[in-house]
């Protein structure tokens, strides 16, 4: 499995690839769009979760997974979906095209959390839980995909929940020199 594989708007993945070593994740929430869904993610990626969360919880931050692992198809009508709800240009900008998703490569996630007993759904840049994320994902080989700032180089506006294992010495990297994945494959 490439951890490093690169997945945006430019560099699709075909409808047929599946990714290697997906187990199925035991998480408090499914996906948002459809509670039925069964998430599952990419062995290596979830056990690297795992180690984050434990030490999230430490710090007192209890963080789990919402949406992980997406098909092709399961992309494609969550694109049509925005799309007749919101529009085509809505849908370009904010939503991935099937095959344009990195969750279809079962190494991304979309991070939620609990706080005082209660999961919270709209998590935002200034919540504890994400400025942790921000700070340490990387000691886990996770990063920050789309962030602030970087949304004409990864095409993506800015998502503070969305984080993609690339494995620990790219991660470590990356954070160092503040660099997107993009960036990483352009010099
Ligand atoms: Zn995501």
């Amino acid at each position: 499995m490439d951890y490093t594989i690169l997945v945006n708007k430019e560099n699709l993945l075909p409808q047929d690839y599946e990714p290697e070593e997906l187990v199925e994740i035991h998480e408090p929430m499914g996906c948002k769009l459809d509670k039925a869904y069964v998430n599952r993610l990419n062995k290596e990626a979830y056990t690297a979760f795992k180690e984050m969360q434990s030490a999230a919880l430490k710090e007192g931050y209890e963080i789990f997974i919402d949406s992980s692992y997406r098909t092709y198809d399961y992309q494609e009508k969550i694109f049509n979906d925005i799309v007749r709800r919101k529009g085509m240009a809505h849908a370009l900008k904010f939503v991935a095209p099937a095959g344009g998703s990195e969750h279809q490569t079962g190494l991304a996630i979309d991070i939620i959390f609990r706080r005082n007993g209660e999961m919270i759904e709209d998590q935002k840049e200034e919540d504890p839980e994400i400025q942790w994320l921000f700070a340490n994902a990387y000691k886990y080989g996770y990063i920050l995909r789309f962030p602030k700032g970087k949304e004409s180089i990864t095409g993506v506006g800015f998502e503070p929940w969305h984080f993609r294992y690339i494995g620990k010495a790219l991660s470590e990297k990356l954070f160092a020199s503040d660099l997107t994945l993009e960036e990483y494959y352009l010099s």
